[in-house]
């Protein structure tokens, strides 16, 4: 007997027609709904250890600040961003465009060598689905059983009240999560403000919160695993990644074939003579898979690596006093040739790329500056000349303060002698703010060259140089005396 298809590709077997339908419908294509058992076992309890801290962090995470930032903020809208509380602005770019390709590579780099384990422990959809809202509407509706025969069920009060206080506190949960992402957009000062304000003065923000909170709404009470499936990318895109050496959920297929009930007659030397494997056919892994697929056909798109079935199935083995482990996580090569997870050439290869982005990405944020300036020409301008025949250019210098404090700066010539004058007085920057001045700068003629003299001016705070601008001067064409 051959390997289950764990790829996707071509089997020897007939391991039934999974890839035929998906388990959330009928052959007329009407959904299935899922009563997933609830999982017990050890990796269930650390799932649900691991999703309080990350819960945690996700909900705390806007009233965490930094220096007086935000510990996280994209305001796509304003353009204004801050990461573990360092603002980053449009000018910040290159940053951006870097940490997003860092991140894809770690997710490459990632699912290669451990799957989907991000699915399973990490990801936010997964864990409000399983460790919130299911965990609520066990509370609510009793176990899988129970809820299938209320959903059966005639309607009555006490149906009716069951639901209705599932769905309403369901709505109240997404009002919260819609709450939260928009406190990660706009901040939650700004939150606040839409909240406690006039709500006519907010009708955009008010009309986000509501759409953000149907769409939760819909997503955890009525699309639930088919986000997974048919929405999320990353559950495609992990077939293109994954190869025999990825630690998958896997059932271990040699060990548990052929299935067949336990017999009490029968005793397990026998039954393994008689050429069946540990796997007693009990289906309790299928009962607690939250996307109702069977992982004994496979790894298969829809396994979102929850572990519940190693749960499930850990609890059978516990059972009948076989080893633990008939499903777990494992590569198929390691279920096939009893290999040990290997450090492919693939992910050295992926790792060289993620480590050269990752000190591209030091290296920007250590070499940012605190300052971005611009400087320009005053327009329709040229030069003037000075009754001390000197010449003279007027400029504008616009300067972004990327800190949350107030910087005053100061500017001087750098590659010439001469006079820069600051307009405006002394020119003081507030933090997180662009802020404008006029700069007029006197050469000796003597000093210029004709027409055009390329000049560099240093931007100074607290007597450190922060920034080097460029521009030209512009002076006669004949230069010396007039
Ligand atoms: S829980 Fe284990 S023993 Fe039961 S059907 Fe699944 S793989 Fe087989
Ligand atoms: S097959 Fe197992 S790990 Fe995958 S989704 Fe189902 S229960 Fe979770």
């Amino acid at each position: 007997m051959s390997a289950p298809d764990q790829k996707g590709g071509a089997q020897n077997v007939n391991w039934g027609n999974f890839r035929d339908h998906l388990a959330t419908a009928d052959k007329e294509g009407r959904r299935q709904w899922i009563y997933a058992r609830k999982p017990k076992g050890r990796f269930y309890n650390w799932r649900t250890y691991g999703s309080w801290l990350l819960l945690g962090i996700l909900f705390i995470g806007p009233f965490i600040r930094i220096h007086g930032n935000p510990l996280l903020m994209l305001n796509i809208v304003e353009r204004r961003f801050s990461i573990l509380g360092k603002i980053l602005w449009p000018q910040d770019m290159a940053i951006f465009a870097v940490a997003l390709l860092l991140y894809f590579m770690s997710i490459i780099i990632f699912t290669t060598a451990f799957g989907r384990l991000w699915c399973g422990w990490a990801c936010p959809q997964t864990l409000l689905l399983e460790m919130v809202f299911r965990k609520i509407e066990y509370l609510i509706e009793g176990s899988a059983a129970e809820q299938r025969v209320l959903a059966a069920a005639p309607w009555s009060k006490q149906k009716i009240a069951r639901k209705v206080f599932k769905q309403v506190t369901f709505f109240g949960l997404s009002l919260l999560i819609a709450n939260t992402l928009l406190s990660y957009v706009i901040g939650i000062d700004k939150l606040f403000q839409i909240i406690s304000d006039d709500p006519r003065r907010h009708l955009v923000g008010l009309g986000f919160m509501v759409t953000f909170t149907v769409l939760f709404y819909l997503l955890f009470a009525r699309f639930r695993e088919q986000a997974c499936t048919f929405i999320c990318p990353y559950g495609r895109f992990q077939s293109a990644v994954i190869d025999d050496n990825s630690l998958v959920v896997a059932y271990d297929y040699k060990r548990g074939e052929n299935r067949s009930p336990a017999r009490r007659s029968q005793s397990w030397d026998l039954r393994l003579t008689e050429g069946f494997g540990d796997c007693v056919n009990c289906r309790a892994c299928v009962s607690v898979c939250p996307t109702g697929i069977d992982i004994r056909n496979g790894t298969q798109m829809e396994c979102v690596n929850c572990t519940a079935c190693i749960d499930a199935c850990d609890s059978i083995m516990d059972k009948i006093k076989r080893p633990r482990g008939l499903i777990r996580y494992a590569s198929l090569n390691s279920i096939e040739k009893g290999e040990r997870f290997k450090f492919t050439s693939r992910m050295a290869w992926y790792s060289v790329v993620l480590v050269a982005l990752t000190s591209l990405l030091v290296f920007l944020i250590f070499t940012r500056s605190d300052v971005d300036a611009t400087l320009l020409r005053a327009p329709g301008a040229l030069f003037q000349r000075t009754p001390a025949g000197t010449i003279e250019n007027l400029y504008t210098i616009k300067v972004v303060n990327k800190t949350s404090r107030d910087i005053p700066l100061e500017l001087k010539l750098e590659n010439i002698k001469g006079t820069l004058k600051l307009m405006g007085g002394a020119f003081t920057v507030p933090g997180e703010q662009l802020a404008q001045t006029s700069i007029l700068i006197d050469l000796a003629p003597e000093d210029l060259k004709p027409g055009r003299t390329q000049l560099e001016i240093g931007i100074y705070a607290n007597g450190k140089r922060v920034e080097t601008v460029e521009t030209v001067f512009i002076g006669p064409r004949t230069t010396g005396a007039n």
